[in-house]
């Protein structure tokens, strides 16, 4: 399965692809944990990405398409994989094609529907494991112990886009240079929209019948 996840920050892309990804057993590609990781790692990728994305702007096609080449060119990409944040516009999505596109598998698109007076709400309750990047929401699923992953004990913290000021920026960048991804995708034929809205479990078994 070569699946592509659409949607506006804080719609459950992530939560939702990394259970694909477990169940599906093919990687879970997300271009902003790579990008999270060349941060904290202090590479060059993370010194050029870290204020774009503090503004919560979109880091620039080029960049981006190299990253995703790479990736791609791993031999556990092979047999599938779950792309979550990319491609994030029509540029990156024309660029994906000739990366992947020849394969026997078509490309699947998957788009989260969640409108944005929801997207403001869950976001300023959503928080990250410093560690291993698990996600948790104060009140549908918070950690076990305060502030702890219960994955890896790291801490759980609030991104630092995850501020309203950023979050506003995303939402734009996602309307204005992503959506037209989607309409990219269902000109041809290739997209399934699906309701966001819910439990993680029910958005879940949601997605996998649209898989179907
Ligand atoms: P995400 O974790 O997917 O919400 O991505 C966090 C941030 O990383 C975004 O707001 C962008 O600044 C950057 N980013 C991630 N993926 C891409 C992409 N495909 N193109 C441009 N910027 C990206």
């Amino acid at each position: 399965m070569k699946l592509i996840f659409i949607g506006p920050p804080g719609s459950g892309k992530g939560t939702q692809a990394k259970r694909l990804a477990v169940r599906h057993e093919i990687p879970h590609i997300s271009t902003g944990d790579m990008l999270r990781e060349a941060i904290a790692d202090g590479t060059e990728l993370g010194r050029q990405a870290a204020p774009i994305m503090a503004q919560g702007a979109l880091v620039s096609d080029d960049l981006m398409v190299g990253i995703i080449r790479d990736r791609m060119a791993k031999s556990d990409a092979v047999k599938g994989f779950i792309l979550d944040g990319f491609p994030r516009t029509v540029v990156q999505a024309e660029k994906l094609d000739g990366i992947v596109g020849n394969g026997s598998d078509p490309l699947r698109v998957l788009q989260l529907l969640v409108p944005d007076e929801a997207i403001v709400k869950r976001i300023s309750l959503r928080r990250t494991c410093a560690g291993c990047g698990a996600i948790y929401h104060l009140e549908n699923n918070p950690p076990a112990v305060d502030s702890l992953c219960d994955r890896c004990g790291a801490e759980v913290i609030a991104r630092p886009d995850d501020n309203e000021t950023a979050v506003r920026t995303r939402l734009e960048a996602f309307h204005r240079q992503t959506l037209p991804v989607a309409t990219f995708y269902k000109a041809k034929n290739v997209l399934r929209e699906v309701d966001g809205i819910g439990p993680v479990d029910e958005v879940f078994e949601r997605i996998e019948k649209s898989l179907v």
